[in-house]
C-alpha cells in the first residue's frame, strides 16, 4: 500500500524519476499512532537537511495523498534513523516484534546497503571477506577480534556492515553497535567533560553491554590517551564476556608506531586480514554489479575504460559510474565514449595537471572524510563535520589565491573572520597533532600529486 501511495504521489504531482529516487523512494514507514504516520528517510544520521527539504516539499502531496488512498487525515512527522530512539515509546504503536527489531536495527547505525550480496569478491579481498562471513556466522568464537585493513576504498567499512547486517538478519534482537572511531573519541571526550558520574557510566553502559562492537577507521583513536585507555578497558570487558569486536584501520597494527602497546597486542590476538586493491577482474566486476543494481547499462567498452583507468581505490571507481549515471539521466542520453572520457577527465587523466580550487579542496575533504558537500557546508557544529570544515578553510587558505570572502560563501556563507579562526586552529593543530599532520599530507598529495 505504501509502494501505491508513493507511486500515485509521483504521477499526480507529476514529480521526476530523478526527484522520485532521490526523496520519495527511500521513505519507509516508521510506525503508526492514531493520526500520525512517523516515515523514517533511511540515510545518513546528520542528513537534516534533505529531511527538512523533504517536508517542505512533499509534506503536503504526501498528506493529501494518504488521505485519498486511506480515506483518512494523518499528521506526518519525517524522521532519521538516529532519532528513531527519540521517539517515547508511547509515540510508537506496537506492531510486534518487528518493530522492535526495526529499532534494533536503527540503533545500529548500520547501513542497510552494504551487504555480503553486494559485495564482490576477488583475490584482493577474499581472505578479508571469508574472515568477516565466518565471524558473522559465529560471532565471538571465530576470531576475535577481527582486524581489518588496507588503504582507502578498498571495501573496509562495506564488509563491517555486512558483517552487523548478516547478524542481524539472523539474530534480529542482537545489539550490534557501529561506530567510527571518531564518534567513540567524542564520546570519551563529552563524557569526561560532563564529569558527572553518569555520564561516564552512561558511556560505558552503551558500549559494554553490546554483542558486537565494530569500530570503524580505529587509527584515529592512536595518540589520544583517555579514548585509549577507555577502547582498552572495553575490549577487555567485551572480549572477556566472549562478545565480538570488529575493528578496520588503513595500516597493521604493527605499523601503528604510538599504539599502546598493551592494545596492540590485543589487536593481533584475533586474525588480521587485508583488503588490496582490486584486479581488473574484479574492478570490472564490480562496475556490472552496481549497474544491475542501478538498472541502468553501458557498453562494455567504457567499463573497460573506467577499469582500465581506476586502478586503487573503489569508491572512485563507483564515483565515476555515478557520475555517467547522473549525466545520463540528466541530459537524457545515451553515454557514449566521447561522453564518457569528457565527463570522467578530471578523475581519469591526472597527467594534465589541475587547476587547485576552493571547490575542488572542498570536495577532496569531504571525500577524504567520507562526508557529503552538503554536509560540508552546512550548520552543523559536530566534530565529525565541522573538522573536515576546518581542514578544508585550511588548505583553501594555504594552497590557493582565493579571497577568504569567497572561500567563505562556497562553504555555506561563512563570514572572512571564521575562515581565517578556522584556518588558524588547524594550523596549530598541525604542528602538534601526528595523525592530523598525516591527513592533511594525504589530502594535499591527492590534490597535487607531483
Ligand atoms: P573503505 O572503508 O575501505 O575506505 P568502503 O567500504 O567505504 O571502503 O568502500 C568504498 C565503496 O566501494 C563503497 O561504496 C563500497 O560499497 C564499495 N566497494 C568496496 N569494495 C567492494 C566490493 N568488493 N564489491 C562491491 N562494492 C565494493
Ligand atoms: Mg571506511
Amino acid at each position: 500500500k505504501w509502494a501505491h501511495i508513493l507511486k500515485t504521489v509521483k504521477q499526480e504531482y507529476n514529480i521526476t524519476d530523478i526527484s522520485f529516487k532521490t526523496w520519495l523512494a527511500p521513505l519507509e514507514i516508521f510506525s503508526v499512532q492514531k493520526d500520525t504516520l512517523v516515515i523514517l528517510f533511511p540515510t545518513d544520521e546528520s542528513n537534516q537537511m534533505s529531511l527538512n527539504y523533504i517536508s517542505k516539499k512533499y509534506e503536503l502531496p504526501l498528506k493529501v495523498t494518504i488521505a485519498e488512498i486511506t480515506g483518512k487525515e494523518y499528521h506526518l512527522q519525517f524522521i532519521l534513523p538516529g532519532q528513531a530512539t527519540n521517539l517515547k515509546p508511547s509515540d510508537v504503536v506496537s506492531q510486534g516484534h518487528r518493530l522492535a527489531d526495526r529499532e534494533n536495527f536503527l540503533s545500529s547505525h548500520l547501513n542497510p546497503r552494504y551487504t555480503f550480496d553486494t559485495f564482490v569478491v576477488g583475490a584482493n579481498n577474499r581472505f578479508a571477506q571469508t574472515a568477516s562471513l565466518a565471524v558473522a556466522e559465529s560471532p565471538g568464537q571465530a576470531y576475535n577480534p577481527l582486524f581489518i585493513y588496507g588503504g582507502p576504498g578498498l571495501g573496509k567499512t562495506h564488509l563491517m556492515h555486512a558483517i552487523g547486517n548478516f547478524i542481524l538478519q539472523d539474530s534480529p534482537s542482537k545489539k550490534v553497535l557501529y561506530v567510527t572511531s571518531e564518534d567513540f573519541l567524542n564520546e570519551v571526550i563529552e563524557s569526561i567533560r560532563n564529569n558527572s558520574s553518569g555520564s561516564m557510566s552512561r558511556f560505558r553502559d552503551k558500549y559494554r553491554t553490546v554483542d558486537i562492537l565494530l569500530i570503524d577507521d580505529i587509527q584515529f583513536i592512536i595518540g589520544k590517551e583517555s579514548t585509549q585507555e577507555e577502547f582498552f578497558h572495553t575490549f577487555n570487558a567485551l572480549h572477556s564476556a566472549g562478545k565480538q569486536i570488529v575493528l578496520t584501520s588503513d595500516r597493521p597494527p604493527k605499523e601503528m608506531e604510538t599504539l599502546d602497546t598493551r592494545i596492540r597486542s590485543r589487536f593481533e590476538w584475533g586474525l588480521m586480514a587485508d583488503v588490496g586493491s582490486p584486479d581488473y577482474e574484479t574492478r570490472m566486476a564490480i562496475l556490472r554489479r552496481r549497474c544491475e543494481m542501478d538498472r541502468f547499462s553501458l557498453p562494455d567498452e567504457i567499463l573497460d575504460y573506467i577499469a582500465s583507468n581506476i586502478k586503487s581505490n573503489i569508491r572512485e571507481l563507483e564515483g565515476a559510474l555515478n557520475k555517467l549515471i547522473a549525466y545520463s539521466n540528466l541530459e537524457k542520453t545515451t553515454i557514449t565514449m566521447e561522453i564518457a572520457s569528457r565527463e570522467l577527465q578530471n578523475i581519469i587523466s591526472p597527467d594534465t595537471p589541475r587547476e587547485i580550487t576552493p571547490q575542488l579542496i572542498i570536495e577532496m575533504v569531504s571525500e577524504h572524510y567520507q562526508i557529503s558537500v552538503d554536509q560540508m557546508i552546512s550548520k552543523n557544529r559536530s566534530s565529525a563535520v565541522a573538522k573536515p570544515r576546518q581542514i578544508a578553510m585550511y588548505l583553501c587558505k594555504d594552497m590557493t589565491s582565493s579571497p577568504l570572502e569567497a572561500i567563505g560563501s562556497l562553504l555555506g556563507g561563512r563570514d572572512h573572520s571564521t575562515i581565517i579562526h578556522g584556518a588558524n586552529k588547524i594550523a596549530d593543530e598541525y604542528n602538534s597533532d601526528e595523525e592530523l599532520h598525516k591527513q592533511i599530507d594525504a589530502i594535499r598529495k591527492k590534490l597535487n600529486p607531483s
